[in-house]
């Protein structure tokens, strides 16, 4: 290897990001991230913080006060999220239909919690009433449930296990990273307590800033667990009661830091903000539901070409991601190889899955900027002219017209 003196200045190849995330970032957050910082107390920088605060409102379509970011990818707010509501001894119900919902398992063992969960085959999505008879059940303080399972392409329906955890009193936590302004997602309406996301999938903004929305009923169950008032007053945890196991993802600390106080905590990710700030302008100047009709079209388009080419979509139509599309890997054919066949000769990135799929299908996405006609038909064309290149036999063409008349079809 060459001395690091040498190295040269950085040059990424430019890539059509069509994977299940990231997703090419527009250049308006782009140039928003190439601002110098400022100090995290200077008013510019506190009153930009208001007005993340009401952006992400428009974004979760909420009314809750607590609407802010968590410095990290989406993981770091499904940590800060599970972490501060989840105390040692509680159960937790959730609900798992892919990877995800292995993550959510995984973190609430870790705050100390007692995963209750209730599962399905991948590519499934989980029955309300399965979920109602596991909260009968184990008496849970939570449900926490991913919204888009990007493993599996499948998004489970929200509304109805909302009521029922409504009806029950139990708190609902949802993990909306891939599908925030792409699916219709209804913070309030859908009687969600908690939800969070991440910037790098139908945002189209960098991974590295996790937008979080937390209801007053959220609230309250976060600030009951740190008994001393005192403590609440100075951020700093105190008394003999159970606490927060995380100073970093501790949300009573992040809402104070976030108040008009101001009490400080960490040093806000300045950059990251300025793009998670423009990445909500760009959402709510664009409409929530426009954009939403937008990535279903995309979505619609891409299934749509895939099946002309001859080719068999993954999972079930009713239950699909508008914005990640899976199609099974025709038998005989290397995954990986056609991968990277995609990516060295077009330069476009699409994905395989993991667990029980690894291998078995790719994923494509079109996401953000990338839920666009141009995007679409590129990459199918490259797709119909790598699988032939293998021998695969397909429909060869007809994946770009069925994806083109799919998208003028409205
Ligand atoms: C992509 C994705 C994440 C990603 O988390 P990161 O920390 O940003 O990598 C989390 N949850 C779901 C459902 C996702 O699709």
């Amino acid at each position: 290897m060459t001395h690091p003196a040498t190295f040269a200045q950085l040059d990424p190849p430019s890539r059509l990001l069509m994977g299940a995330g990231p997703t090419n970032v527009h250049p308006r957050i782009l140039r928003a991230m190439s601002y110098d910082v400022i100090g995290q107390m200077d008013p510019e920088m506190t009153a930009y913080m208001d007005e993340v605060m009401a952006l992400y409102r428009e974004v979760f379509r909420t009314k809750n006060h607590w609407t802010l970011l968590v410095n990290g990818s989406a993981r770091s707010a499904i940590e800060a999220a599970l972490v501060s509501l989840v105390s040692p001894g509680m159960k937790v119900v959730i609900p798992r239909f892919g990877r995800f919902g292995l993550l959510l398992t995984e973190i609430v063992h870790r705050c100390g919690g007692i995963p209750c969960t209730v599962d399905v085959e991948w590519g499934q999505v989980v029955d309300p009433a399965a979920i109602e008879a596991a909260i009968i059940e184990h008496k849970p303080g939570l449900v926490a449930c991913v919204h888009g399972d990007t493993s599996t392409t499948t998004a489970q329906p929200l509304e109805e296990i909302g009521r029922i955890c409504r009806k029950h009193d139990v708190l609902f936590y949802v993990d909306a990273t891939a599908t925030l302004g792409g699916m219709t997602f209804e913070t309030d309406a859908w009687n969600i307590d908690v939800a969070t996301a991440g910037l790098q999938k139908c945002l189209n903004g960098p991974p590295g800033s996790a937008p979080i929305t937390l209801s007053e009923r959220a609230v309250a169950a976060i600030l009951k667990r740190r008994h001393d008032e005192a403590g609440i007053a100075t951020g700093q945890a105190q008394g003999d009661g159970p606490v927060i196991q995380s100073n970093y993802f501790d949300l009573a600390m992040l809402m104070n830091y976030w108040s008009p106080a101001r009490m400080n905590h960490h040093t806000e990710a300045t950059s990251m903000l300025y793009a998670a700030r423009e990445t909500a302008r760009l959402v709510v100047e664009e409409g929530v539901e426009a954009r939403v009709a937008r990535h279903v079209r995309a979505g619609r388009a891409m299934v749509a070409g895939l099946r002309a080419m001859g080719l068999k979509v993954y999972g079930d139509d009713a239950t699909r991601m508008s914005n990640v599309t899976g199609v099974w890997v025709p038998e005989g054919v290397d995954n990986a190889r056609i991968r990277q066949l995609m990516r060295d000769d077009f330069g476009i990135e699409i994905v395989s899955s993991f667990g029980p799929l690894t291998g078995k299908i790719w994923r494509i996405g079109a996401m953000g900027i990338n839920a666009r006609k141009d995007k679409v038909l590129l990459t199918l064309a490259a797709f119909d002219s790598v699988l032939a290149g293998e021998g695969v036999k397909l429909n060869r063409g007809a994946g770009v017209d069925a994806a083109r008349a799919a998208w003028d079809a409205v």
